[in-house]
């Protein structure tokens, strides 16, 4: 080999180390976009702001802040916002998206609108380890936990991210079991100089990892819900495997002393499966393990996966039990399932775009 092919190998390969080793600002926090800019607070903050509120693609045109700083910048970091790789719109307007992250990793993201809110459900991890039967995710396997960056991606890097007013951590993956990430992704969602959305306008929802829960609740005050599927520990088991290490009466009762606080709103997530959790026994179960929680129920009809016989309990039933519920002092509420012919439902999300 030539020496000057040698040159340029070597001037190519340095190249190519300089930019990997480039770290991404989105996922940062003020403090540290501070600490690697070597700025000020103050110019943190703005960089801040136009990275989260404005999306800027290139740090160099932010006017605010000092040359120096821009350089420093550009020379350690890339903004780090990237797009989605495919979507599919359902015919209720639900559009399903799919992101591909620089370690090939593949998770969705769900975009649900209606005249009040724009909602965006994100993954908390590509596929997911609980192994729920009932769920496309939990057979997707585990393909590893999402940094910051890629669950805040799953709101900047949509069309119109500025319209988004709630976030819900109900895609892929169990937030509990990456808790750190899921953490940071809340604090920038909701900071003054991030995203600026409301705590309350938050919710993470979790199969109930009591450890990942109760650092949650101590670190956030944004909501939760735990998916409860049914009020006796040696049935949920058999649709959660999480309640064998973890028993989920043991989780609303660290939720009931958290809720008097009145910082956040705790609910509890119940999917709906006709003959097999929608019986009166199931009701006075419910009641019995919710009363005087202050913890809401939300009934969700169930979404059948692939190959599963069972189908979800009639609207009719479904509105007795939240009756049952609320005239016995337990706030009850119905969510609608939508996105279902895109599987951008409850329950199916597994990487299904392409
Ligand atoms: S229901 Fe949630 S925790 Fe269970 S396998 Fe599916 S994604 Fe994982």
């Amino acid at each position: 080999m030539k020496i000057n092919t040698k040159v340029l190998i070597i001037g190519l390969f340095l190249q190519i180390s300089v930019i990997m080793i480039k770290r991404s600002l989105c996922g940062l926090t003020v403090d540290e976009i501070r600490i690697l800019a070597g700025s000020s607070m103050s110019h943190a903050t703005t960089i801040a702001n136009y990275l989260y509120k404005k999306r800027i693609n290139d740090t160099i045109l932010i006017q605010e802040i000092p040359k120096k700083v821009k350089e420093e910048l550009s020379k350690k970091s890339i903004p780090g916002i990237y797009r989605p790789v495919a979507s599919k719109r359902s015919s209720d307007g639900t559009i399903k998206y799919l992101f591909r992250n620089e370690s090939e990793q593949e998770f969705e993201t769900v975009l649900l609108t209606d005249s009040k809110r724009t909602t965006v459900c994100v993954s908390s991890q590509s596929g997911c380890r609980m192994g729920c039967p009932f769920c496309v995710t939990g057979k997707f396997g585990f393909r590893g936990n999402l940094s910051a960056r890629d669950i805040l991606t799953q709101v900047l890097g949509l069309p119109d991210p500025e319209k988004v007013t709630h976030v819900v951590f109900m895609g892929m993956g169990e937030p509990m079991d990456n808790i750190e990430n899921v953490l940071k992704a809340c604090n920038i969602l909701s900071a003054e100089w991030g995203l600026a959305l409301s705590q309350h306008n938050i919710t993470v929802s979790t199969v109930g990892i009591t450890p990942g829960i109760e650092y949650f609740l101590e670190n956030s005050n944004c909501n939760i819900a735990l998916s409860l599927y049914s009020p006796f520990p040696e049935e949920r088991y058999r649709t959660v495997p999480a309640e064998k290490k973890y028993p989920a009466h043991k989780i609303i009762q660290m939720m009931k002393g958290y809720h008097s606080s009145g910082k956040r709103r705790m609910s509890v997530a119940y999917v709906m499966i006709r003959n097999t959790n929608d019986t009166d026994k199931h009701l006075e179960g419910l009641k019995v393990l919710i009363h005087g929680s202050g913890i809401r129920i939300n009934l969700i009809p169930y979404n059948p996966i692939p190959g599963d016989d069972n189908i979800s309990s009639s609207p009719e039933r479904i509105q007795y039990f939240r009756h049952e519920l609320v005239i016995s002092g337990i706030s009850a509420s119905i969510r609608k399932s939508k996105g279902i012919d895109v599987s951008a439902a409850c329950g199916l999300l597994a990487s299904g775009l392409q």
